[in-house]
């Protein structure tokens, strides 16, 4: 019974279904893990393991009374803290919103329900998801499982590093400039940011809403399929939605063999990062071109504004988005009396984070007169020509591979006295968000100190399944699974 933990999620479930352990006996395995081990970590704000192991007792229940189960059956799954749970606190890592209890279930919460998944918790980020290393929480820092002297990466920082440390098989982050896949690459484990319109934002407290999507991170690619398949489809409460016809699969070897993508590769990208994870990424492209796939070096021109038209995009749409936390319709609570109301208002709002004010200020400048077409309607031209260069290049290519981050982790505090060097190492991920394509980071090695990175792959709109089949050859080829922190 020991080491359930380090089961993936495909295999618990069939295994609690035929009979093997039940659900309760796995779950008290991994609140027993978490316990064991969070403490280094960090990545968990709220624990939910009453009703963890209440859900579980229900779900053998059902499998006893030979009543069929959902695909999730007795997989426990962390929840980012900005992903509203009913009756759980959604902090979003933030002081404004430290007593705030969901009223209501988010759509993909309701999903995971449905397929018997178990939330077991909420999970530490960047406070409303802005940031890339998880230092910016309320309640202090996601640590690296792989040193844990290292930041983790963010926003979702808690959610890699909770799956990545065994403590659960999969969690749910959100994505909106690389928040998925920028954790995923420092934790060696595997993020899925969906298509744009692929899964529902409702429930999810929003940063950037034209930019993010919720996605899953596993720690293998196999366990990316069912969640995913849980999560995406149309959603009337989110008309940005749509169905999607085929659910993803993964493909047995003999069909993955017959597989050939034609794959464009982003040297100039692959080159400019850190010569350890460059010389990584060459040994995936080599491993390609022995199976004689198509590759062929690109250049895109506009790549030089991207992260300044991603910053622009993103705090105009965060000062908009996070207007209603203003003490009367949500945030921080204070006896207003003794108050006039520009206090009472401007007490409420100091509850924000310094790098939370700083995206508010710099969003309400590049919208106001003067200055909205000077920054604002630049950036989206610029948005509309990136994207339009990704189109043209999916009619020659099926997927696109570049290094998930240009760094490897490094040591927390680091990088805190210049946001803009920390804005700069989201470009890798902003473009997928800028474009609104699906983009996954799976685990691509270490480095010699034992720090990990990935490889990121972007494929046309709705293409899951392309980089589904691409991540399934390389992770049977380069398989990291059996690499766990020491912890
Ligand atoms: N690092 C990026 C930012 O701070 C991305 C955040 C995210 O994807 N939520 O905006």
């Amino acid at each position: 019974m020991k080491e359930l933990f380090k089961l993936s999620a495909n295999v618990v479930s069939d295994k609690i279904r035929n009979g093997e352990f039940t659900a309760e006996e796995y779950v008290s395995v991994i609140v027993d893990r978490i316990n064991k081990v969070d403490k280094h970590i960090n990545s968990f704000i709220t624990k939910n393991f009453e009703y963890a192991i209440e859900r579980a007792r229900e779900i053998d229940k059902k499998i006893r009374g030979g009543e069929k189960t959902g695909i999730l059956a007795g997989v426990p799954i962390g929840v980012k803290d900005n992903i509203c749970v009913k009756g759980l606190k959604n902090t979003c890592a933030s002081k404004m919103l430290s007593e705030y209890i969901s009223p209501y279930n988010a759509t993909v919460i309701e999903q995971i329900e449905k397929q018997d998944g178990i939330i077991i918790g909420k999970l530490n980020m960047d406070e409303f998801g802005m940031g890339s290393t998880s230092e910016f929480s309320a309640y202090g820092p996601v640590r690296n499982p792989w040193n844990t002297q290292f930041v983790a990466g963010g926003s979702s920082g808690g959610s890699a590093a909770s799956v990545s440390s065994l403590q659960i098989p999969i969690s749910l982050g959100s994505d909106t400039g690389g928040s998925i896949r920028c954790p995923a690459s420092f934790c060696s484990v595997v993020g899925l940011k969906p298509t744009y319109g692929s899964v529902s934002r409702s429930g999810l407290v929003s940063y950037s809403n034209s930019l993010e999507q919720i996605g899953p991170i596993t720690r293998t690619i196999f366990d990316i399929v069912p969640i995913f398949n849980t999560i995406s489809g149309e959603d009337a409460k989110d008309n940005t939605t749509y169905t999607r016809n085929d659910p993803c699969k993964i493909k047995s070897d003999q069909e993955l063999q017959k597989i050939s993508l034609k794959v464009a590769l982003l040297s100039e990208l692959i080159d400019s990062s850190d010569f350890q994870i460059a010389s990584g990424i060459q040994e995936k492209i080599n491993f390609l071109k022995k199976h004689h796939y198509h590759l062929e070096e690109v250049k895109l021109s506009i790549l030089d504004y991207a992260v300044a038209a991603y910053y622009i995009i993103a705090t105009a749409e965060a000062s908009s988005n996070l207007s209603r936390f203003d003490n009367l319709r949500y945030g921080y609570y204070s006896n207003p009396e003794g108050y006039e109301w520009k206090s009472y208002f401007s007490k409420a709002r100091s509850m924000f984070g310094d790098e939370v004010k700083r995206r508010i200020l710099l969003g309400s400048y590049v919208l106001s007169a003067g200055y909205f077409g000077k920054y604002y309607q630049k950036a989206q031209l610029v948005r509309s020509l990136i994207r339009q260069e990704f189109l043209n290049l999916f009619t020659k290519f099926d997927i696109i591979l570049l290094p998930t981050m240009p760094v490897l982790p490094f040591r927390l505090g680091e990088k805190l006295s210049n946001p803009v060097d920390l804005y700069n190492l989201d470009l890798f991920t902003i473009i997928a968000n800028l474009t609104g394509l699906p983009a996954i980071s799976i685990p691509a090695g270490f480095s010699k100190e034992g720090l990990p990175y990935g490889v990121q792959l972007i494929a046309n709109a709705f293409e899951e399944q392309k980089l589904i089949d691409l991540a399934c050859l390389f992770e049977k080829a380069f398989d990291y699974r059996e690499c766990y922190p020491c912890l």
